[in-house]
């Protein structure tokens, strides 16, 4: 025999043993395609969830974008701030130097406290780099049953000014978390703070809000909860069932002190809170001329609904402002300006799947609404500021 004819004769042998076998042990060298589902399947299928990657076997044009097309103030970062949000610190000129490759002009950071740790911030970021760090202040909620705490916190926000804040940040703990001393929640319209949203817009700043937290937050953490290994991994983030108020009245409460200061401009961070349903969100934004919204870790929200985002975007153009809540590395940025600026289809969004297992559309922004949203807005916001006049 060949060498042809040999290899063809073992493949003949090989065949003609696995038929006759096939019939013992369909699995071992001859698979019969059957048309009916292996009964057997929910009982092999003991892959976990969290071991669970599959790769997406879709072939689509990619089109990185490291630099946005137009310079980005990033309105919602907490890098090297006064509380320690992102954890460690980085060197202030790696980050600068992350901001130049993407084109990012100016950071602000949210967390910034007050007195001696909003100075820290002042001197160490905003002062050696002129431009491209600002700075809120924020609340001392453990002052929050002294008589006189409007006063004192009026006067911290004045102070805070003064040191070169240039805005306030609101985290969720009001109205998820500060309690008084009865151990009762205080809402996020409690009239103690009317006196502060006041002197914002006084002063010509914009109070940033965060209220609320993911929709998913609010239901069972089960079967059918979208945010499952999210809430597995961090379960203090529900919110569901432990004596807290329901999402809705918290917006509710919200939107009402938005209402009752309309001299004062809010930010209402993450889409106002519910990206989940922007009909709600344009009704809001419709309703009161200062409401603006940022978009800060929800990308992924809104990337899944890149048609309905894209109409967002078109009708709010000018209220919208560009936010991460994102390390600021410039892969991130690249991950937000690529969902921004292309019409790519189906690519992780930024920390991917720690908000969900689903993946993202670009929108393909105009150029018109590009430069608003990546610094526009936030330019017109940060010019109101009327500095630190007593
Ligand atoms: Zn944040």
């Amino acid at each position: 025999m060949t060498h042809k004819q040999t290899r063809q004769f073992r493949l003949l042998h090989f065949a003609a043993m696995c038929i006759a076998v096939a019939n013992f042990l369909p699995s071992a060298c001859a698979q019969e395609i059957q048309y009916k589902e292996d009964p057997n399947a929910d009982k092999r299928m003991t892959l976990r969830l969290k071991d669970w990657d599959p790769v997406p076997r879709v072939h689509l044009p990619v089109h990185e974008v490291s630099r946005a097309k137009f310079y980005v103030i990033d309105v919602h970062n907490h890098v090297d701030d006064a509380q320690g949000v992102n954890g460690e610190e980085v060197p202030p000129a790696e980050v600068v130097k992350g901001m130049d490759e993407a084109n990012v002009k100016t950071i602000v950071i949210l967390t910034g406290m007050w007195g001696d740790k909003l100075q820290r911030v002042v001197d160490k970021m905003v002062k050696p780099y002129p431009g491209r760090f600002m700075v809120f202040a924020q609340m001392d909620w453990s002052k929050i049953d002294d008589p006189n705490f409007s006063q004192e916190m009026v006067a911290q926000l004045d102070d805070a000014v003064e040191r070169g804040a240039r805005g306030l940040k609101i985290l969720k703990d009001w109205g998820l978390g500060v309690r008084d001393k009865n151990g009762k929640l205080v809402p996020i319209d409690d009239p103690r703070m009317d006196p502060v949203w006041e002197e914002c817009g006084r002063l010509g700043i914009p109070v940033a809000i965060h209220s609320t937290d993911p929709e998913a937050f609010f239901t069972p953490t089960d079967a059918k909860n979208e945010r499952y290994e999210e809430l597995m991994h961090n379960p203090t983030w529900s919110f569901y069932d432990h004596g807290f108020p329901d999402k809705q009245t918290l917006l509710e409460e919200r939107n009402h002190i938005v209402a009752k200061h309309p001299r004062t401009t809010f930010i209402a961070l993450h889409v106002a809170n519910w990206p989940e349903n922007l009909d709600a969100v344009s009704e809001w934004l419709r309703t009161y001329p200062n409401m603006y919204v940022e978009f800060g870790a929800r990308e992924a929200e809104l990337g899944r609904q890149p048609r309905r985002a894209r109409e967002f975007f078109t009708e709010f153009q000018d209220r919208i402002l560009f936010g991460t809540d994102s390390e600021p590395v410039p892969a991130m940025y690249a991950n937000y300006f690529r969902w921004l600026e292309t019409t790519d289809e189906y690519f992780p969004y930024w920390g991917y799947p720690g908000q969900g297992r689903w993946m993202i559309y670009g929108m393909g922004l105009p150029d018109s609404i590009l430069a608003k949203v990546y610094h526009g807005n936030a330019e017109k916001i940060f010019a109101g500021s009327k500095g630190a006049k007593r």
